[in-house]
């Protein structure tokens, strides 16, 4: 989608509130750890060469992506610190990675049988992480016998550079914590199997570095934490205390680009849901479910000036209708989602709206909204 440059409807980020999390989360590094700044699925919609900029000069040691095409856009723009894909790439890409010298997570042997063969023929070293699977149920080694077969296969294996090995936990934003210590036992046994040295051994993500002391990870992998965003919140759920101080770093921002008054029995928007009992003004602002900002958003309050005004009738693919308490002109100022959390619309109390976790909502967000960043 082409960003919509000649619209007001922007996606804010504030880079003074993402480096002070990430100042606040290295600060909060056990000794000797490092962190890996997570930006995958661009930056969680903040950007992700601006955050990685960012985490860059804070000192984070590296970063952490889903797919190798977000890897390659950092080394495009000139970042050469490692960089970690977390998901699983098709081993027939592993040359593009260690071109590039990025790190890929290795799932099973069976990947890693596949990739040496891409390797050998091009005679390249990968650089990898040994993905375990202690509990999450997603990717990586879960049977003893498959890891011990991997790590001969790698021992003497000029194909790989171990660099790591890993594991992601399921629940490290929960009070009850009998499930993340199962992970953390599981974990530990498949690291007692290991005949190979990784470089770097890790659990943490950032509702593990931030809720949880004690556990050993050479590196955390802060990903929502660097947004100013609190892991633990599920929708409705007062959130765990994080103990480092997390901004918000977004904001959407857009104007009224009409306004006008109707007329008892006038309806608002596809399948008239919203009918006018008496005189009503009716705002519309340019920005719809393509933009992320989904159907399910109706009735929820966008502040208008500095008056929350609801979302009346259904939003349309690109644009949606507030009903307003007076007139206000063209152009006034429509903020979406407020990066004060003080303010009703505030990213959490959006996710909440619809029933949503805010990282849902960030992600949402598409690059037709432009992001405009800006330090304060
Ligand atoms: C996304 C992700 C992270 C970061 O998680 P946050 O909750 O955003 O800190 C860390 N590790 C893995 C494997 C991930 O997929």
């Amino acid at each position: 989608m082409v960003p919509g440059i000649h619209r007001p409807a922007v996606v804010k980020v504030n880079l003074g509130a993402i480096k002070r999390n990430l100042e606040n989360e290295m600060e909060h590094l056990e000794p000797g750890q490092k962190m890996l700044a997570v930006v995958k699925a661009n930056g969680y919609g903040h950007g992700a060469v601006e955050v990685a900029r960012v985490a860059d000069k804070v000192g984070a040691a590296g970063f952490c992506v889903a797919i190798l095409d977000e890897a390659l856009e950092l080394r495009r723009a000139d970042i050469i610190k490692p960089i970690l894909v977390l998901g699983v790439v098709s081993p027939e890409y592993a040359p593009i990675a260690a071109v590039n010298n990025v790190s890929l997570t290795v799932p099973n042997l069976e990947w890693l049988k596949e990739a040496e063969k891409y390797l050998k023929d091009a005679n390249l070293q990968l650089k990898i992480h040994l993905g375990i699977d202690s509990g999450m149920g997603r990717i990586g080694f879960n049977e003893d016998a498959d890891f011990i077969a991997a790590n001969e296969f790698l021992e003497n294996n000029d194909n790989f550079f171990i660099e790591g090995m890993f594991a992601h936990f399921a629940s490290a934003d929960s009070s009850d914590e009998t499930y993340f210590k199962h992970q953390c036992e599981k974990f530990n046994h498949m690291k007692s199997l290991l005949t190979v040295k990784p470089k770097w051994i890790h659990v943490d993500n950032t509702a593990a570095s931030i809720f949880h002391d004690g556990i050993k990870s050479d590196l955390v992998r802060f990903g929502i934490g660097i947004y100013g965003l609190n892991p633990s919140s599920t929708p409705n759920s007062q959130d765990l205390k994080s103990n480092i101080q997390l901004e918000p770093a977004l904001s959407f921002e857009s104007e009224l680009t009409h306004v006008k008054t109707i007329h008892q029995g006038d309806g608002v928007g596809y399948g008239s849901t919203f009918v006018a009992d008496e005189d009503t003004i009716i705002g519309t602002v340019p920005v719809g479910y393509a933009d992320g900002f989904i159907r399910k958003f109706q009735g929820f309050k966008v502040k208008v000036g500095d008056t929350y005004c609801p979302i009346v009738g259904r939003i349309c693919m690109d644009q949606f209708m507030v009903k307003m308490p007076k007139k206000m002109p063209v152009g006034t100022k429509v903020t979406i989602i407020s990066s004060n959390p003080n303010d009703q619309n505030n990213i959490k109390a959006a996710a909440d709206y619809v029933d949503t976790i805010h990282y849902e909502v960030a992600c949402l967000l598409n690059d037709r909204l432009p992001r405009v960043y800006y330090e304060k």
